[in-house]
């Protein structure tokens, strides 16, 4: 695919392309090379489509550890904040991002930055919430840039000048001579501090969220600004400067959307799950069986799955939804095709003979394990699956369930009543993956590394955790792989009690083979 073109196409009408290619052509060997950047001009050269996707799925990543980082109590920007940031990609093994935030990125890292950027406008230019969330994370992740380079020396004058922002130092004299006043208007500074910090002025405007703030001093229409200041300037920059271009890439999307590849590949692109893979096949290493599962239910099972296995064990079925979420999420915690069978047979046989399951059942548990249809070994659900499905027996009980509903569940979980409060008041502020993760902390007593995204991530954190080793599904698949999370434009209306029944007849399991 010709990036030039398609990037192009979505800031220029057809007039105007001609000049574009021409500027880009001129412009995109320093801009793309520049260590910090207002991503002013989109990138030219090809891109393949693999390429496109990856380099789009690993800045989701990025920017979803921004989002992470927002949600764990640090002040943003302090050291801790920055350590969480730092340890967070470091363990996703984005190194792209790793060496862009040392200060010390190659030109392929710059080259992944500047293209990856320009592909999520065009997914996050959508709605306001969309572009809302990109802006914020967007904007944090070109302060820490701005914060690491700044701290390390390198010369940002030009960068600004570049961008309008044109400050002027101010001199030793001057900074003494108004001492009194640099102090009153910014009290955050020691007196010795001041002396020692390199001071700028800029036109008012130019600063008007530190104005706001009362965090500058303004004489004759310029405000004096300590160097540690000045993120806050070129941000508000930044900020402006994406939001008119999304507010571009959103009139121009049609055009860019008519090509079916783009459009399918971008459509959706916030639903997408982009932590570890659970579809691999397993080997009998440490298999579960089914004799195993009540025990591991209760010690390492996210409630999610606990509520499933619970209800079946207590009626004997589940329906499709619930069948589908806990089925694949027992093939990749280890439970190999033959033990499921027997799993599942031995509970439905209590409630009917053994024929009517193999008619009904048998087929949709060996497509689980990719033995019918298209033979795809299918992935267990991310916790943005579950959240978006959620209806008849799958979903989430932190989001789906009543307080009352969710309430008893923690009781019965062995959960005290502070704990309990802290997990609700998670679950009452839409954050259900932080009310999970509460929960984990709770129950293992140890704080939970990373944030948790996918109930096999929940299960294989309980197992190190409880047994001091790494499983088996955690050995070999540390790749991480953006999965589809296929959801539903609009999400089913979430129920409480999951107790209507759809069974899955003959017809609908040949309409499942041939959706394959
Ligand atoms: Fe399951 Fe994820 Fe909900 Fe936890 S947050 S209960 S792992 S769906």
């Amino acid at each position: 695919m010709d990036f030039k073109v398609e990037m192009g196409s979505a800031w220029a009408t057809a007039q105007q392309k001609q000049n574009l290619r021409r500027h880009v052509q001129q412009s995109d060997e320093t801009s793309c090379n520049q260590p910090l950047q207002m991503y002013l001009v989109p990138p030219t050269g090809d891109v393949s489509l693999e390429d496109f996707d990856i380099l789009a799925a690993e800045r989701l990543q990025v920017l979803r550890t921004f989002e992470r980082a927002g949600h764990v109590g640090k002040q943003k920007f302090s050291s801790e904040w920055v350590d969480f940031v730092l340890a967070d990609l470091r363990r996703q093994k984005l190194t792209t991002y790793t060496q862009l935030l040392s200060g010390s990125a190659a030109p392929e890292a710059l080259r992944r930055d500047h293209v990856s950027h320009f592909i999520l406008r065009l997914a996050y230019c959508r709605s306001d919430e969309l572009r809302t969330w990109f802006v914020q994370h967007e904007l944090d992740l070109f302060r820490l840039r701005f914060q690491t380079q700044t701290r390390m020396d390198l010369e940002i004058g030009n960068f600004l000048a570049d961008n309008g922002i044109h400050l002027e130092p101010v001199s030793e004299e001057t900074v003494r001579r108004l001492r009194d006043q640099l102090q009153a208007a910014t009290a955050r500074l020691t007196a010795s501090a001041l002396e020692l910090t390199q001071w700028y002025t800029v036109p008012f405007v130019e600063a008007l969220e530190l104005v706001r703030a009362r965090r500058v001093l303004l004489a004759a229409g310029q405000a004096y600004i300590p160097a540690h200041d000045l993120g806050s300037i070129v941000a508000a920059k930044f900020r402006h400067h994406l939001q008119h271009a999304l507010a571009m890439a959103r009139r121009l999307l049609p055009v860019v959307e008519e090509d079916a590849r783009l459009k399918t590949m971008l459509n959706d692109f916030d639903k997408r799950y982009t932590g570890r893979d659970y579809s691999a096949a397993k080997t009998d290493e440490n298999a579960v069986t089914p004799d195993m599962l009540d025990e591991l239910s209760s010690q390492s099972f996210p409630p999610c799955m606990r509520q499933l296995h619970e209800r079946l064990r207590a009626n004997h079925k589940l329906l499709h939804g619930g069948r589908m979420q806990y089925g694949l999420f027992l093939k990749a915690i280890g439970l190999s095709l033959d033990n499921a069978i027997a799993f599942w047979r031995e509970e439905f046989t209590k409630i009917m003979d053994s024929d009517k399951f193999h008619k009904q059942y048998l087929y949709n548990i060996r497509h689980n394990y990719g033995q019918e249809g298209k033979r795809t070994s299918y992935s267990a659900h991310p916790c943005s699956k579950i959240l978006a499905a959620g209806s008849n027996d799958s979903g989430c009980p932190f989001k789906h369930y009543d307080k009352d509903h969710m309430g008893k569940m923690l009781r019965a979980y062995g959960i005290d009543k502070e704990g309990s409060a802290e997990v609700q008041e998670l679950a009452a502020r839409s954050q259900p993956q932080l009310a999970c993760q509460k929960y984990w902390e709770l129950v293992h007593r140890r704080p939970f590394e990373g944030v948790v995204q996918h109930p096999n991530q929940y299960y294989e954190e309980s197992r190190k955790a409880l047994t001091g080793s790494r499983t088996k599904t955690d050995r070999g698949l540390d790749r991480s792989r953006v999965i589809r999370a296929n959801v539903p434009a609009t999400p089913a209306a979430p129920t409480a009690d999951w107790d209507s029944d759809v069974e899955m007849s003959e017809e609908q399991q040949l309409t499942l083979e041939r959706a394959d």
